[in-house]
């Protein structure tokens, strides 16, 4: 999709908030160990090349992303430190990784085996992160036997550089702890069955470090920390408290484009949800589900000027329609998201309100609207 340059829509980021949390990780580390800034789906909707740049100023020592393209980005943009590649890349790209430096995932023999095959024929070496799977059922090895093979696959292997192993916890944000301590105790014991020996060997996302003392783990992979945010989003639980100090760094910013009184018996929108029952002051703010603002914002409360108002009848693809409690110009600010967490319309409220997590409002804000960078 093209950036709306032209039109008042437009995702905020502040710089500073990020720098701060990111600083406050830092303080946070064990004596010794690292921090990779997780930068994946374009950090997490903020800008992968504009938050990897601070990351790398307040002494990241790497960065994660998802897919290879993402890591490539960050090559493009001269990020010269390490980059690990968190998920499944086909073995074919193997070689691609080696010249440009990035670290691959290992998920499994047959994926060593075969990038072997491409790493040959070129003559390269790939840094890998054995992947391993301790109960988050996603990637990586889970049985010992496989493991031992990796290991002895490796020993000596001059296509491969073992740079690390990790795994992912599935519940660090949650108060209970027993899936927690089932996971590191699994992951233990597939680190007694190393024979090859790993740089890193890392277990922490936000939460396990945020929200858990004691665990050894050389590097934590910080993500949703570095945009503001608690991991503690699980609606079952209440939030646990961060050990950090963390502020929200996005908001998502736009404009009333038209306003205008409707009637009695007047509809708002698609299948006319909304019917006046009395005269009403409508207004009209240009952004929709194709900005990845879903139709279930619909009554969700949005700051129009200085006040909290309804999005009323369905949100369209492109603009969503709200009512004011009086006259307002057409160019009054409209606050979307806001990214202090004492505001109705801050992002944890948006996610409970259409029944997720802040982590998947963020990400589905798309490069239609344009991102701004401040610093404050
Ligand atoms: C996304 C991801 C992270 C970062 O998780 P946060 O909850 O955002 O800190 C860390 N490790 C892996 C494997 C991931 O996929």
């Amino acid at each position: 999709m093209v950036p709306g340059y032209h039109r008042p829509a437009v995702v905020k980021v502040n710089l500073g908030a990020i720098r701060r949390n990111l600083e406050n990780e830092m303080k946070h580390l064990d004596p010794g160990q690292k921090m990779f800034a997780v930068v994946k789906a374009n950090a997490y909707g903020h800008g992968a090349v504009e938050v990897a740049k601070v990351a790398e100023k307040v002494g990241a020592a790497g960065f994660c992303v998802a897919i290879l393209d993402e890591a490539l980005q960050l090559r493009r943009a001269d990020i010269v430190k390490p980059i690990l590649v968190l998920g499944v890349v086909s073995p074919e790209y193997a070689p691609v990784a080696a010249v440009n430096n990035i670290s691959l995932t290992v998920p499994n023999l047959e994926w060593l085996k075969d990038a072997e095959k491409y790493l040959v024929k070129e003559n390269l070496q790939l840094k890998i992160h054995l992947g391993i799977d301790s109960g988050m059922g996603r990637i990586g090895f889970n049985e010992d036997d496989e493991f031992i093979a990796a290991n002895k696959f490796l020993e000596n292997n001059e296509h491969f550089f073992v740079e690390g192993m990790f795994a992912h916890f599935a519940s660090a944000d949650s108060a209970d702890e027993t899936y927690f301590e089932h996971q590191r105790d699994k992951f233990n014991h597939m680190k007694s069955l190393l024979t090859v020996k790993p740089k890193w060997i890392h277990v922490d996302n936000t939460a396990a470090s945020i929200f858990h003392s004691g665990i050894k783990s050389d590097l934590v992979r910080f993500g949703i920390g570095i945009y503001g945010l608690n991991p503690s989003s699980n609606p079952a639980s209440p939030d646990l408290d961060s050990q950090i100090k963390l502020e929200p760094a996005l908001s998502f910013e736009s404009e009333l484009t038209h306003v205008k009184t409707i009637h009695q018996g007047d509809g708002v929108g698609y299948g006319s949800t909304f019917v006046a029952d009395e005269d009403t002051i409508i207004g009209t703010v240009p952004v929709g589900y194709a900005d990845g603002f879903i139709r279930k914002f619909q009554g969700f409360k949005v700051k129009v000027g200085d006040d909290y108002c309804p999005i009323v009848g369905r949100i369209c693809m492109d603009q969503f329609m709200v009512k004011l409690p009086k006259k307002m110009s057409v160019g009054t600010k409209v606050v979307i998201i806001s990214n202090n967490p004492d505001d109705p319309n801050n992002i944890k409220a948006a996610a409970d309100y259409v029944d997720t997590i802040h982590y998947e409002v963020a990400c589905l804000l798309n490069d239609r609207l344009p991102r701004v960078y401040y610093e404050k």
